[in-house]
This record gives structure tokens, sequence and C-alpha cells, in this order.
């Protein structure tokens, strides 16, 4: 066996339905129902045949976890104390705005996630990882299961939409023609099929987001983070952004989205995880509370 099946998770091995996970859950066909487990079921000591408990005397499944911190602390070198004491899970399939003023901890809270800085203390787990004990080889995989979407887009100026967002699967060497059909479908599920061809600097704003988050899907990740992803755009522009992140959650994915754009927080009544100094001073569903600058 090689060290790459050794290794990756349950949720990184090749899927056993024949490869149809990008095709299912991203963007066609309604998500599986999930089977519920017979946990409790029990052999009699009588008979020997299993009895399987009444649906109400059935431990409850465990939801499965797209993230979870565990007294998760972060102390940079110059000994600056950037998160504190975080316990934070958030179910696969959950929407959660991450808001707070600046310097709260947001952005070391997602290098945290996407491991692009490790924590000083605590526990962290992502899409199926232990980031506390990666192996060799695991960072990219990990980073395969997270989508991340960024303020100011990152696109490649010299590709085009479809080339920006084949990139990734390119360097992974996935085949020519799966790229093809996996970049279509994701230019159809984000509206630019027709600027396909064209480069992001004849991109509206709007235009070079929706780019990034078909980019960010192309390995029909676990979680999606996006960091201010309205940032740069205006109101209107915005709530189209917001749409499709929702409606890419209701497709399965897990969103976890970092912004100050207060009047969207409000609106859409999601699961709000608040940062200050450090800590988490709030976890709720509802609106943004306060004027963060
Ligand atoms: P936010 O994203 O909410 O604005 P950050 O996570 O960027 O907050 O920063 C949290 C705190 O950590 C701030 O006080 C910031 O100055 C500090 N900080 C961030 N990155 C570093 C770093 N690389 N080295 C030292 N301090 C940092």
């Amino acid at each position: 066996m090689t060290e790459a099946t050794d290794r990756a998770p349950a949720s990184d091995r090749p899927p056993t339905d024949g490869g149809t996970r990008l095709l299912r859950t991203s963007l066609l066909e309604p998500p599986p129902t999930r089977a519920v487990p017979v946990t409790g079921a029990q052999p009699s000591s009588d008979t020997g045949r299993i009895i399987v408990p009444e649906p109400d005397e059935l431990p409850a499944p465990t939801p499965r976890v797209a993230v979870r911190l565990e007294e998760v602390g972060k102390i940079y070198p110059n000994g600056k104390h950037a998160l504190m004491d975080v316990d934070l899970v958030v179910p696969e399939g959950d929407f959660v705005f991450l808001v707070g003023p600046s310097g709260a901890g947001k952005s070391t809270l997602i290098k945290l996630l996407v491991h692009d800085e490790e924590s000083t203390s605590g526990i962290i787990h992502v899409a199926g990882y232990d980031l506390t004990h990666l192996g060799r080889g695991d960072i990219p995989r990990l980073r395969r299961q997270i989508g991340i979407v960024f303020q100011d887009f990152r696109l490649l100026p010299r590709k085009t939409v479809r080339e920006n967002v084949a990139f990734a699967l390119e360097v992974t060497g996935t085949p020519r023609r799966q790229i093809r059909a996996t970049v279509d479908r994701l230019l159809a599920l984000v509206g630019l099929t027709a600027q396909a061809e064209q480069r992001p600097s004849q991109l509206s704003g709007g235009e070079q987001q929706r780019t990034a988050i078909a980019r960010a899907m192309v390995h029909d990740p676990k979680l999606i983070i996006a960091d201010e992803p309205t940032g740069n755009l205006d109101p209107l522009i915005s709530w189209e952004i917001i749409q499709l992140l929702l409606r890419i959650n209701e497709l399965g994915t897990t969103v976890l989205m970092a912004t100050h754009n207060a009047e969207v927080v409000t609106a859409l009544r999601k699961r709000v995880v608040a940062l200050e100094s450090g800590r988490i001073v709030r976890d709720e569903v509802g609106g943004y509370h306060r004027d963060y600058a």
C-alpha cells in the first residue's frame, strides 16, 4: 500500500461510488439521504438473533464535523497572543459567519484552519484531519478539502477564467477531459460560461469573485473559507456573491465566512461567531450586533 492510502483519512480516500462525489454533491443532484446507523443493535443472549431497538432507544448519530477547535491558542513569535481558549465546532453543512473588529484574530483563525500557521496550544480538526498530527503529504490533501476565497480574488492575470479554474486541477495531474468537464460544470454553477475565455482584467469585480469561487470548488471541498469575499464589491454585487455561497452551502459544502458586512450578517440570520481580542465572545444565530471597524 502506498503512503498516500495509508495516511489518508476516510474522508480523503477515493470515493467508493466510482468517483461521482463531485458530480453528486456539488452541482447537479441533491445530497444523498444519509443512512441512520443501526447503533445499539444487540444479539439476544437467548436466541442469538439480532434485536434492533425501537427508534427512540437509539443513541443519536454523532453529527459529522467540518471544524473542531478545542482550547486553541496562538502566540506569535513576537509574544502577541492572537487567539486564546478558542472552542469551536462547525458541523458539516453549516453556514457560519466569523465577525469581529480588526485585530480580533479572524485571519489567524483562518490561517490555523488551512495550516498556514500552527497553533501554540489546543487541538484542531478540519475535514477529518487532526492538524496537530499531520503526516508528510497530508497538507496538500488537507488543502484539497478546503476551498479558499479571498477579498482580493487572487486570480492569475494572464490566464483566462477557464484557465484560472482549471489550473488547480492541472497541478494535481487530473486528466484533461475530466478537467474540461469539471470546469464547464463549475462555470455554469457560478454563471460564467459566457466569460470562460476572458481574462480577469476584462471582468467586473463580481465576475472575478465568481471565478475565484469556481476555482475554490475544483476539488469538491468539504469546506469553503471565504475571507471578506465581499470586501471589494458594491452592495448589489455583494448580495449576488452571498447568494452563490448560500447555493453552494445548500449543495452540501460547509461555509465559513469572515466578514464586516453587517447588512448581510443581520439579514441572513445564520450562525454568527464573534471574536474579540483573540477570544470567542458570542456564538449564536443572529445579527451582527456591533459596529466593528
Ligand atoms: P483580524 O483578522 O481579526 O484583523 P489577525 O488575526 O490578523 O486579526 O490579528 C490578530 C492579532 O495578532 C493582532 O493583534 C495582530 O496584530 C496580531 N498578528 C497577526 N499576525 C501576526 C504575526 N505574523 N506576527 C505577530 N502578530 C501578528
